[in-house]
């Protein structure tokens, strides 16, 4: 029966030791023997080691009473040898202590790895066994390597750490949220919000409820489309805890999709949306200001020519006609500036025509064919008349920017075709020219403010960025959609589609 329980012990993976009462060791298992050995290789200049070998099991009869402890047993030499530097004192401090109290115990220590010569953890858990009058016999001792677990816990450490160090940076507010309840937040994301941790920690953070109700369907949106893309990062406000908006932005990442777990920096975006909101002021200011002059000048110029016609001057006709084009395109781009600073406030006022986008168009084509000639534009019509209600003005205004765009980017195509075709719920006129075409991953860019495709080749152009904004801003209050195909150097066709009223209730024409 012995036999059989020293033969289990020897399959265990840990150590076992049974210690005697004064320390020295009685028994060790096959897995210390196996070790020991690997120890005893490596331990040159270690001569005057005994190395025991406990090949049998060893009766334990006669047990003393408990003696003072005593490091002098050979076995636990080769131990303490190969015991970490730093822990031996603590180690031996703790077991003297332990042997005194009686009491069973547990540590951790570092101890050469019997292969590679470096440390590895350990874990020692001593247990004593008394006899009848209470006398502690002997302890047996099982040492567990919790090396793979000791570098897990340093990795977790780290990590948190750095976690920790990233939830309390000063500039970045961070909160998890789970469904709508923001669950956890740091010091930053308070700040900016105004919420105290008590607020936290009693449920009166929801992001929902911290989401203006104008704000409400795009950060929706921005919620179903992280669970497709993992993370993403859009511009917002929260209302903060005494009401006021704070324009954040925000960059949201997916933890865990069901039930919906996220994290979201958050960048305090107010600097940057006032200086945009001053900018957009002075541009509005600017455009107002020049507008009434540049009207004044240009009726002057119309009166001056009309005179200087009569005198039957030589090349009046031509420098009045250069003026003219001059002009123009200095009241377009005035009206643009002032059209960008009316949406950008929101004032941008539309009026309410019945148009006929044929007759519009074929009114658009007419003027820019006259001022530029070495294009030729084709229109192909639809087979039944395309009517909606909208601005007839800023309608025009969009298939000239449009227009003008294909002329400007194909300077060596002179062939643009524009196409009208309807369906029964849509309109789509078609703009294609054959000119230098946008590189794909700017196609999705170029319909945003300022933004101007930066290839070289587009570079050699001038332009201000301003026009395809405000087109796909007219044509969204319209009810309608703007797109793009393109290549690179194989040209572009943009394609306008407006919604047509219901078949019975279709608006006459003119
Ligand atoms: P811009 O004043 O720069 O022309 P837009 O807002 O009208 O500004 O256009 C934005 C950008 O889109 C342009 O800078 C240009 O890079 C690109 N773009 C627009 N239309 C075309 C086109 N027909 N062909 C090639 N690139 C175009």
């Amino acid at each position: 029966m012995e036999e059989e329980r020293y033969a289990l012990i020897d399959a265990l993976p840990q150590f076992v030791w049974v210690i005697r009462p004064d320390g020295s060791i009685a028994y060790t298992n096959q897995r210390w023997r196996d070790y020991r050995r690997l120890l005893s290789q490596h331990a040159e200049g270690q001569a005057g080691v005994q190395h025991l070998c406990f090949d049998g099991c060893l009766p334990i009869q006669d047990w003393q009473p408990m003696l003072p402890h005593t490091d002098s047993c050979p076995e636990k030499e080769i131990w303490l040898q190969n015991l970490h530097p730093e822990d031996k004192e603590r180690v031996l401090a703790f077991e003297r202590q332990a042997f005194a109290a009686g009491e069973p115990y547990t540590f951790e220590y570092r101890l050469r790895d019997g292969r590679m010569r470096a440390y590895r953890w350990f874990l020692s858990r001593r247990v004593p066994l008394r006899n009848d009058a209470g006398q502690i016999v002997q302890w047996l001792d099982t040492c567990t390597d919790i090396d793979e677990q000791k570098q897990t816990e340093e990795a977790l450490r780290q990590s948190q750490e750095r976690v920790s160090a990233l939830m309390n940076s000063s500039i970045i507010g961070i909160n998890i949220i789970e469904g709508e309840q923001i669950v956890d937040a740091n010091d930053t994301f308070l700040r900016m919000t105004g919420y105290t941790r008590e607020d936290l920690c009693e449920g009166r953070m929801n992001w929902l409820y911290m989401t203006p109700p104008e704000y409400l369907a795009q950060a929706q949106q921005a919620h179903q489309e992280l669970a497709a893309r993992q993370a993403m990062t859009y511009e917002k406000e929260y209302v903060c805890k005494d009401g006021s908006r704070l324009p954040v932005l925000v960059c949201g990442v997916v933890l865990k999709h069901h039930p919906f777990q996220g994290i979201a920096f958050v960048l305090d975006n107010s600097a940057r949306k006032e200086l945009e909101q001053r900018k957009d002021a002075f541009l509005g200011m600017v455009s107002h200001e020049l507008k009434t002059p540049l009207a004044s000048l240009k009726l002057q110029t119309q009166l001056l020519c009309k005179k200087l016609e009569k005198r039957d001057l030589p090349n009046t006709e031509v420098v009045c006609a250069r003026m003219e084009t001059q002009l123009n395109a200095l009241t377009r781009l005035v009206d643009e500036l002032l059209d960008l600073s009316r949406i950008q406030a929101g004032t941008l006022e539309y009026a309410q025509d019945t148009v006929d986008l044929g007759e519009m168009l074929e009114e658009v084509v007419n003027m820019i064919q006259d001022m530029h000639t070495n294009h030729t534009i084709a229109i192909h019509h639809a087979s039944s008349p395309a009517v909606i209600v909208g601005d007839r003005d800023r309608l025009a205004r969009v298939f000239l920017n449009v227009l003008s765009n294909a002329i400007k980017y194909a300077p060596d195509d002179p062939l643009i075709d524009v196409a009208l075709t309807t369906s029964l719920e849509a309109v789509t006129i078609s703009v294609r020219d054959q000119g230098i075409g946008i590189p794909r991953e700017l196609q999705g860019r170029i319909f945003e403010r300022f933004y101007r495709a930066v290839t070289p080749q587009q570079r050699a152009f001038p332009g201000l960025g301003m026009g395809l904004y405000i087109v796909a801003e007219i044509v969204r209050h319209h009810g309608g959609t703007i797109r793009v195909e393109s290549e690179r150097g194989k040209g572009s066709t943009f394609h306008v589609t407006f919604p047509l009223p219901p078949r019975g209730k279709r608006l006459p024409e003119g």
